[in-house]
C-alpha cells in the first residue's frame, strides 16, 4: 500500500500559546481527522497544513505535542501578512463567495493572488521535501489549487489527487474570476479531481470546455477523463459523509439522553425547530429567519406552538463583511421577537457561539425538525448529523434547501425548498408542523439509510480506490525513469 501525503490548509491540532514561549498542540476533532487518521496511521503517512497560528512554528515543542499522532504532522509556517492575503484574502474574500455564486461579496485585488501563488509554492515545497516514489498525494480544498501546478515546477511527478469541499460554481460566474484560466491550468495539473456533486463536477467541465480551448473532456459513466497539455485527468463525484457510528451512539448516551429532555422540557407544547450554522453569508440565516416570520404571519396556529432555536457559531470576524452580516441577524431576531414573543412565548431562541459536542447530539435529538437553507453549500454537514441524530422512532424532519450538496443524496427523505423562496421556505414550516408521526419516520428512515451507508470511511475508500491506479501507475512511471537515468 502507498503511503499517504494529506494536505491541508489547516493541521488537525490547533496550537495554544501557554506561557514562556511554549505552546501546547490540542488535536482538533471532527469527521476528516477521524475518517483519516486510521488510514495514516495503518498506511504509514503524513500531514501537512498550518497550525493556525501566524509567525514561526516553534519547531520542537511542536513536534513533541504532535508525538502521540501515529503519523508525521508537518506544519507550514505563516506570517500575518500572508494570513490576511491567502486566507482572508484570497480564499475567503475571492474563492469562497465566488464558488457560493456570490460574486458581489468578491474583493478581486491583484495582491491577494500573488501571495495564494507563494503561500501554495510553499506548501508544495513541504510536500517535495517528504514524499517518496509512489506516495498517495492527496490535496484538499479551495485554500491549496495551485499546489500540483508548483509540484510540477518543482518536477514532482507523483499522481496527485484533489478534493474540492465547498461548490465548484458555473461558467457564468466563474468567468468573472481575473485568473480563470491560471487557475484551472493549476488545477489540470493535478490527476484525480474530487467534486461533491454532480452538479460541482458539470460545472468544472463546462468551464474547462469554455476556458481552455486546447483541453478536451471525454463524457463518460464513471470518473470523467480530460486531456490536457499530453497529460490524463479523472474527475468525479465524491460525496463527504461523516461518522455515522459515532453520532448515533453518541446521540444514545445517557447524557445527551438527560440534556435532550431537558431542552424539550425547557419549552412545554411547543415544536422544535433547529437551525445550526457558521455565521457566514452563504448559510441563508436571514432568508431563513425572514421566512420564520412570514409563517408567523401567515399561518397563526405555529404562534406559540413552534420556536426557532438559532444557534451561530462565530466566523472569521476578521473579514467586515462578516460583521455586517452578524448585526443583520441581530436585528432580523430582535423584529420577529418584538413583534410576536407573549409573555409566556419567544419565537426565536438565538445563541451566538460554539456548542460542545454533547450540547450540539443533544439539540439535534431534542428538536423535531431542522431548518438546514444555504443559500449554496458544498455539502452540509449539519443536515446529515442531524439525520444520524434522530434516534427516537425516526422522529425528526429535515426541511433542505435545493442549494446544498447534501439535497442530490437526501431528496428521498427530506422537504426540499428554494431558500430564496421565503413564502415556499414559509408554507414548508407550516407543512411539516401539520406532518404527522408515520410520514416523519418514513421520511427520516430513508435519510438515516443513506447517511448510515455512504458514510465518511466510505467516502475516503471511494476516493482511494479511484486514486490508488493512477498512484501505482505513476510509481511505475518512476521507476522506468530512474532505470533510464542510470
Ligand atoms: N459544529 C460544531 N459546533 C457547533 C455547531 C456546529 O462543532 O456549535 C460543527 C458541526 O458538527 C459540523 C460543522 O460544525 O460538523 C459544520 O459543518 P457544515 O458542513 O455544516 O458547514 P461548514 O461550517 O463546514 O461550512
Amino acid at each position: 500500500m502507498n503511503r499517504l501525503i494529506l494536505v491541508s490548509n489547516r493541521l488537525p491540532f490547533a496550537l495554544e500559546p501557554v506561557g514562556d514561549g511554549q505552546w501546547i498542540a490540542a488535536p482538533s476533532p471532527g469527521g476528516l481527522v477521524s475518517a483519516l487518521g486510521p488510514v495514516l496511521r495503518g498506511r504509514g503517512g503524513t500531514w501537512i497544513g498550518w497550525p493556525g497560528v501566524a509567525g514561526d512554528v516553534p519547531g520542537t515543542s511542536f513536534a513533541e505535542a504532535t508525538r502521540d499522532a501515529g503519523y508525521k504532522v508537518v506544519p507550514v509556517a505563516l506570517s500575518e501578512a500572508e494570513r490576511d492575503e491567502f486566507y482572508y484574502g484570497y480564499s475567503n474574500e475571492v474563492i469562497w463567495p465566488l464558488f457560493h455564486d456570490l460574486q458581489s461579496f468578491c474583493h478581486f485585488e491583484p495582491a491577494f493572488w500573488e501571495t495564494y501563488k507563494a503561500v501554495n509554492e510553499r506548501y508544495a515545497d513541504a510536500i517535495a521535501r517528504h514524499c517518496q516514489p509512489g506516495d498517495f498525494i492527496w490535496v484538499h480544498d479551495y485554500h491549496l489549487m495551485y499546489v500540483a501546478q508548483a509540484l510540477r515546477e518543482r518536477s514532482v511527478h507523483a499522481a496527485l489527487t484533489f478534493f474540492l469541499h465547498i461548490p465548484f460554481p458555473p461558467f457564468d460566474i466563474f468567468a468573472k474570476l481575473p485568473q480563470q484560466q491560471r487557475l484551472l491550468r493549476a488545477l489540470l495539473q493535478f490527476d484525480l479531481l474530487g467534486f461533491q456533486t454532480r452538479r460541482d463536477l458539470r460545472n468544472f467541465l463546462q468551464c474547462v470546455r469554455r476556458v481552455l480551448p486546447d483541453a478536451r473532456v471525454f463524457p463518460s459513466s464513471g470518473l470523467q477523463h480530460i486531456r490536457f497539455g499530453g497529460r490524463a485527468i479523472r474527475a468525479g463525484r465524491f460525496p463527504i459523509g461523516i461518522d455515522f457510528e459515532s453520532f448515533e451512539q453518541g446521540a444514545l448516551s445517557e447524557d445527551v439522553a438527560r440534556r435532550a429532555r431537558e431542552l424539550r422540557a425547557a419549552f412545554p407544547g411547543c415544536q422544535l425547530m433547529l437551525g445550526i450554522d457558521r455565521l457566514d453569508y452563504s448559510k441563508g440565516i436571514p432568508e431563513r429567519l425572514r421566512a420564520f416570520r412570514v409563517a408567523l404571519e401567515r399561518h397563526r396556529e405555529l404562534r406559540g406552538r413552534v420556536v426557532l432555536i438559532q444557534n451561530v457559531v462565530p466566523s472569521r470576524v476578521e473579514i467586515p463583511r462578516y460583521h455586517e452580516f452578524k448585526d443583520r441577524i441581530d436585528r432580523l431576531v430582535g423584529d420577529t421577537n418584538g413583534r410576536f414573543s407573549t409573555d409566556t412565548w419567544l419565537p426565536v431562541h438565538y445563541r451566538f457561539r460554539s456548542l460542545d459536542r454533547d450540547d450540539l447530539l443533544a439539540h439535534y435529538r431534542a428538536c423535531e425538525i431542522a431548518l438546514v437553507t444555504p443559500l449554496k453549500d458544498g455539502m452540509n454537514l449539519v443536515a446529515k448529523e442531524y439525520c444520524a441524530c434522530c434516534v427516537d422512532q425516526d422522529d425528526g424532519v429535515l426541511i433542505l434547501s435545493h442549494f446544498a450538496g447534501a439535497a442530490e443524496q437526501l431528496k428521498p427523505g427530506a422537504v426540499l425548498v428554494n431558500p430564496y423562496d421565503v413564502e415556499q421556505v414559509a408554507d414548508a414550516i407550516f407543512k411539516v408542523f401539520r406532518m404527522s408521526d408515520a410520514e416523519h419516520s418514513v421520511r427520516m428512515k430513508r435519510m438515516r439509510r443513506i447517511v448510515r451507508n455512504e458514510d465518511v470511511f466510505w467516502w475516503v475508500d471511494l476516493f482511494l480506490k479511484a486514486g490508488s491506479q493512477l498512484a501505482a501507475r505513476s510509481a511505475q512511471t518512476a521507476g522506468r525513469r530512474l532505470a533510464k537515468q542510470r
